[in-house]
């Protein structure tokens, strides 16, 4: 049973009729440009075909309540006691019932009206593994009242109402880009993002290419403290090169000449955290141009290098990753291959001719497996459309 059968039919069973709506939000793959969102740089990602679906109504009772199809548990909250974080019994909301009761408390914030919902959701976004769970959860939330309310916003407004759930009401200090690409994604294309303009474009992927992302399984804990560190990094480098360059305001400021030009003043450590933002812009820069070109070779070159920098300078790797990467880059069919998300496990993902595209990935599977003894999940992907109502 597909996952719209599967929520329809447990909607039925816990509400007592059929549900009057379903939507869609996607996970993301980000492409190039990692780690340098909050440095106002570019970042290159697409909306996947994994998402969370929502079978929902509108109920005329004061509290939603929703139903987490994959936890088998179920959450309840009202608009009015949204800031406190507790269910109409009192007791404390589920860490899961966060992301959708953030997305009423951003839009109550913003003077924007939300109804009471019965709802049902499940998804195939893998959770943890730096694919966006979250910011799909968040951005089919944001359809589902959007739907009900009467009130339209544009996408990019909804991601950041949804970026402004997941930093101020549940608590996790992500950038813009995951709940940009679940809200904006466009079928087989990729998405380049301005991270401080907020402007955007789509530049094609070529037909032939597939999106395969690969699962380490691993997951590593306290990686909230290392991102927060590289995030020091990064604002101790501006500080230090604004001696020499008053004018920048971050990373995305300082061309690649003068960084090398003024690397020597910076603290070793520090200098390598910034070399890869500086380049990593720099790489991102060249993308769209090949992209448009239609020069699959080169892109994957720069998927290549940033892998590398992510490992040698960023140190954002792990182990694990660099197994599942060193199999990928020479496996026939594939153009690049690096470490996806923010790092330290999760996945990693690959553009690969589609003609090899079954041969890369049982080779890569079993060359995982023989390497670490963990069976790794792939996914054969392509880019999809953004979150939508599908009925
Ligand atoms: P990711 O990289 O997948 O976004 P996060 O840690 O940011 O990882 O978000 C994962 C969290 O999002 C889960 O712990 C859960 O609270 C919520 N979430 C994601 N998917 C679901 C789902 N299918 N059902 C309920 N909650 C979900
Ligand atoms: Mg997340």
């Amino acid at each position: 049973m597909n996952l719209i059968d599967q929520i329809t039919s447990t909607y039925k069973e816990k509400f007592g009729h059929a549900p009057a709506h379903i939507v869609r939000a996607p996970g993301r793959v980000n492409l190039l440009g990692e780690h340098v969102d909050y440095n106002d740089g570019f970042v290159l990602p697409a909306a996947i075909d994994r998402a969370t679906y929502i079978a929902f109504s509108p109920t005329d009772a004061p509290h939603s309540t929703l139903v987490a199809a994959d936890f088998d548990q179920q959450a309840s909250f009202s608009a009015e006691t949204i800031a406190t974080k507790t269910q109409p019994d009192s007791s404390a909301l589920p860490e899961w019932a966060l992301y959708p009761a953030g997305v009423m408390w951003a839009l109550k914030e913003e003077g924007i009206s939300t109804s009471s919902i019965n709802a049902v959701f499940a998804s195939d976004v893998p959770r943890g593994s730096g694919l966006s769970s979250s910011a799909s959860v968040e951005m089919a939330f944001a359809i589902a009242w959007q739907t009900l309310g009467g009130w339209t916003l544009p996408a990019m407004q909804r991601a950041l109402l949804g970026q402004k759930a997941e930093n101020k009401y549940v608590g996790v200090n992500c950038g813009i880009m995951d709940q940009f690409a679940s809200a904006c994604g466009v079928e087989n294309k990729l998405l380049l993002l301005d991270c401080r303009s907020l402007e955007w474009k789509t530049v094609p992927l070529p037909d032939h290419v597939a999106i395969v992302i690969a699962d380490t399984t691993v997951r590593r804990k306290l990686t909230s403290g290392e991102y927060n560190k590289r995030r020091d990094a990064c604002e101790e480098a501006v500080r230090l090169l604004k001696n020499d360059l008053p004018k920048i305001k971050s990373l995305r400021d300082v061309s690649v000449a003068d960084f090398n030009r003024l690397a020597n003043t910076l603290p070793d450590e520090v200098e390598k955290r910034a070399r890869h933002v500086v380049e990593e812009i720099g790489r991102s820069n060249q993308a769209e141009a090949l992209l448009e070109a239609g020069d699959i070779q080169s892109f994957g070159r720069l998927m290549n290098e940033c892998h590398a920098s992510l490992r040698d300078l960023y140190e954002v790797s792990c182990p694990e990753l660099n197994v599942m990467v060193n199999i990928a880059q020479p496996l026939k069919g594939c153009y690049g291959a690096r470490l996806t998300g923010a790092g330290f496990g999760g996945c990693t993902v690959n553009l690969v001719a589609k003609n090899d595209v079954e041969a890369f990935a049982k080779a890569l599977a079993a060359g995982y497996e023989a390497e670490t003894g963990l069976r790794p999940e792939i996914y054969i992907s392509h880019a999809s459309n953004g979150a939508e109502l599908l009925g």
